[in-house]
């Protein structure tokens, strides 16, 4: 059997959902989109249910997944409704659907609901990606709160910047949001993982948790609050010496300086490793950090081996424990996000 597996210690996540809602106070929604950020959203949504207080995907689909699997805790909609025909099944499946534009409004308004729907009216408070201008926003909030139609609406926004703590950005749309919301009852959440672990003043009645959940900090530090969830893990199947000034992988783009002991493994970038990924990119073997060299290939990868003791059959570790899932994606020119949601063809394991 190809020995590449994801090991997904469910006990990480446990621990990591409570510790950011420990430090966010109040609520806090897990983020589970994009199959967990690659982890199993099944899976995973399993394995909090009995702690997290709601679940987020980003749409409809995935929700029912999670729905047809058992999941009975609140889930949001990330970004609400695609079409207004969505909202029947919003309603059967008794969803929460984020509103952040003029049409999802009116489709939620003219929709004939079986019982009254919780909204989260989001705000653009300067991402300029989605939501209601701050100069519309309590138009659309009033409209909603008197369509007779609504079990509460959750003031919400989105930070372009909260893991760039320099910037000044978020301050900005801290005030922005805050100034539009005067006067507007309710519950409110605008903390993503970066704004919970960074910016006090943004944890308010609900967090939603992703990246930070799955262990991987966002502002590269190995904050060590969180824990690596998953560990992506292979084995060296061949090996050899190579002597000086010896060419390695595809393209001829690295080559030995001195008599270098080579291990081939079983991952490459069909797995979702990163083929930007560069020569010294670091992995662990047996324990002990080494580096990629050479290109990645499409079903394999060369690292140098330290030393006599590690050879065929050595356990190598691409990302985890002893390898930071952010060390990988910085040397790939990417970020954790995109690293960890595009594993695939591994054998997942999990670990409660
Ligand atoms: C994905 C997402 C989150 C979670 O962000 P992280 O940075 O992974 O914590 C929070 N809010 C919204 C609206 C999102 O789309």
């Amino acid at each position: 059997m190809r020995p590449l597996r994801a090991e997904i210690r469910l006990h990480h996540l446990r621990e990591n959902y409570q510790t950011l809602k420990h430090l966010h106070g109040g609520k806090l929604l897990a983020v589970v989109k994009a199959d967990a950020y690659g982890h199993g959203a099944v899976r995973c949504a399993h394995a909090l249910a009995d702690l997290a207080d709601g679940f987020a995907v980003a749409c409809l689909e995935e929700a029912v997944e999670l729905r047809k699997n058992g999941i009975e805790n609140p889930i949001l909609l990330l970004e609400g409704v695609f079409e207004n025909e969505e909202y029947e099944a919003v309603d059967q499946y008794r969803l929460w659907p984020v509103v952040a534009s003029q049409w999802q409004l009116e489709g939620l308004l003219q929709h004939d609901w079986q019982q009254p729907v919780k909204v989260w009216l989001k705000m653009d408070s300067g991402m300029h990606r989605a939501g209601f201008f701050p100069h519309n926003y309590a138009a659309a909030f009033t409209a909603l709160q008197q369509s007779g139609k609504v079990a509460g609406v959750v003031k919400m926004s989105h930070f372009a910047c909260a893991d760039d703590a320099d910037r000044g950005m978020t301050e900005m749309q801290l005030e922005t949001f805050d100034l539009a919301v005067e006067g507007l009852a309710g519950e409110e959440s605008l903390a993503n993982s970066a704004a919970m672990l960074a910016y006090p003043q943004a944890r308010r009645d609900w967090g939603r948790a992703g990246i930070a959940l799955y262990g991987a900090d966002p502002f590269l530090e190995n904050d060590p609050r969180i824990k690596p969830v998953m560990r992506l893990v292979t084995s060296v199947f061949a090996e050899r010496v190579l002597q000086p000034h010896e060419p390695v992988g595809y393209g001829a783009a690295f080559y030995t300086k001195r008599s270098t002991r080579v291990g081939l493994i079983a991952c490459g970038y069909a797995d979702g490793y990163p083929r930007l990924a560069e020569t010294g990119t670091p992995v662990a073997i047996n324990g002990h950090r080494s580096r990629v060299i050479g290109r990645i290939s499409m079903d394999m990868m060369t690292v140098e081996l330290n030393g006599s003791h590690e050879g065929l059959s050595a356990e190598v570790e691409l990302w985890g424990d002893d390898v930071n899932v952010n060390e990988v994606a910085q040397s790939a020119g990417t970020i954790a996000y995109e690293v960890l949601c595009n594993v695939k063809r591994a054998k997942f394991v999990y670990i409660e």
